[in-house]
């Protein structure tokens, strides 16, 4: 017995529990604009932390001039230079990507910024650029690790995380650190920006091409957003002042929750299962870290339920075995037989000749959690829009229909593979834009791709906020 009508139950169950109809997703966007509420109006107010970026000037496309930038985040770091001529137009940065190597993660942090400051020289020196000139250059420093920022050039390490463990520098001021090993090694630049965050890089890159941006969005391993605040809404500062009278607000959204999104048993299990069990509740419903594996188990409970996949794989049981670019292939596969689908079962998964009914199943496993992850992601966005003022729900005038609204045009800036690699994750969330806003709205509303907002948006930063103005 295939017991095939077991796994039509799975699927049935599936599917209810991650329904997302447009009333749903309504709710979501209210709880987000709720939540964002929240986090302004306290500290811990909210799952959404609402940081503080300082960032309080982006990049209007008429800068001029060269500007760097360093990316520290991981095992290697990068050297950025960008030549803005004073008009909108395609940046074409020079980078330089290098390691650094081992001993310098585990040392001491003078050590770690010298080196730094040495490639940072020798990539002056190579580039048109003069290292001996008296005019300061600026730079926007990358820095993905826990800092409490204080200012938009300072900001104060919380810990290490990822391969480093460098003990002196916890509690001290990171920008700091660089500028001092920058003066030492006789280099007139100057940190302007201390960015901790590469979503705040994604919207400086989004404003610079498209001065309508209000927001960015990355969508890749993990998920995040930022978007523009006016000051007098950020409660929990008062007496907050900045010239333009805002500032990007990092949202840390991937931590978000709402007993409004759909979660099934596998998302329990997942979590419960996961290092930070109740953290990055949202991130763990939409990104490329985590839909691989939700689909991973759900095919296990159909393997157990039924015989349909033959005897219960090994393969099923280990936590990843199915990353999201795999599933991803297998959902997009459009052969008639599914081909494609086959080989990864049997490749990456160790489930061979499984009848095509079967493969057409797994397809549906991963449309109905890639649909449910676009969805909730376009609600995050509209969430955005709503707290802003411009989802069109505030401006009718004069008691007139709702397609009479007045809606400025509204751009959100998204960065990530997710998105940009997985063509039905992007179709998904266009559509459920559309939906949710509905079309006179939504054709108000332009999504821009950008890329490295943690590098070239750096050096935009470092721009906007230069010293000369
Ligand atoms: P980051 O790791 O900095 O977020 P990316 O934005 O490139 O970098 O995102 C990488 C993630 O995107 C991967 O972890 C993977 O989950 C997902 N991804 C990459 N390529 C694809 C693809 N073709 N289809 C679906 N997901 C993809």
């Amino acid at each position: 017995r295939k017991k095939w009508n077991r796994v039509v139950g799975v699927l049935k169950e599936l599917e209810e529990s991650c329904e997302t109809t447009v009333g749903r997703l309504r709710q979501v966007v209210d709880a987000m604009a709720v939540e964002m509420h929240a986090g302004l109006a306290s500290e811990g107010g909210s799952k959404l932390k609402m940081l503080l970026t300082f960032v309080d000037n982006l990049p209007s496309g008429s800068e001029k001039g060269i500007f760097y930038a360093l990316d520290l985040g991981g095992t290697n770091f990068r050297v950025l230079r960008v030549e803005l001529g004073g008009q909108r137009s395609d940046l074409d940065p020079d980078v330089e990507q290098q390691p650094i190597p081992e001993q310098l993660m585990t040392g001491r942090s003078e050590d770690l910024f010298d080196f730094i400051a040495s490639s940072l020289y020798r990539f002056v020196e190579k580039g048109n650029d003069s290292v001996q000139s008296p005019v300061t250059k600026e730079l926007g420093f990358t820095f993905s690790f826990p800092v409490k920022q204080t200012s938009v050039s300072s900001g104060v390490l919380i810990k290490w995380t990822k391969a480093f463990a460098i003990n002196d520098m916890v509690g001290k001021e990171v920008a700091g650190a660089l500028q001092q090993a920058l003066t030492r090694k006789g280099l007139n630049m100057r940190v302007a920006v201390l960015q901790v965050n590469d979503t705040v890089g994604t919207i400086a890159l989004g404003r610079y091409h498209d001065e309508d941006t209000v927001a960015a969005v990355i969508i890749g391993t993990g998920t995040n957003a930022c978007y523009w605040e006016r000051t007098d809404a950020i409660i929990k500062c008062q007496g907050l002042v900045t010239t333009s009278g805002s500032m990007v607000v990092n949202m840390e959204w991937g931590n978000f929750w709402s007993s409004h999104l759909p979660r099934t048993s596998y998302d329990i299990e997942l979590d419960a299962e996961s290092p930070n069990p109740n953290d990055q509740g949202f991130e763990k419903m939409i990104s490329g870290m985590y839909l691989g594996d939700i689909v991973r188990r759900v095919i296990l409970r159909m393997s157990e339920e039924s015989d349909i996949f033959g005897p219960v794989s090994f393969r099923l049981y280990m936590p990843f075995a199915l990353r999201t670019p795999v599933m991803a292939a297998m959902h997009e596969d459009d052969s008639p037989e599914l081909m494609e689908v086959a080989r990864i079962l049997k490749d990456v998964l160790d489930i061979p000749d499984i009848p095509l009914k079967a493969r057409k199943l797994v397809v549906k496993i991963c449309d109905v959690v890639t649909r449910r992850a676009a969805r909730l992601a376009a609600a995050g966005i509209v969430g955005i829009l709503k707290k802003i003022g411009r989802d069109g729900s505030g401006g009718i005038t004069g008691g007139r229909s709702r397609s009479d609204v007045k809606m400025r045009r509204t751009a959100v800036a998204v960065e990530g593979s997710l998105y940009t690699q997985y063509t039905m994750f992007r179709e998904y969330l266009h559509e459920a834009l559309n939906e949710i806003l509905g079309e006179d709205i939504a054709r108000h509303v332009v999504i821009n791709v950008t890329e490295d907002g943690s590098g070239t948006g750096a050096s935009l930063l470092a721009a906007s906020h230069s010293s000369s103005g």
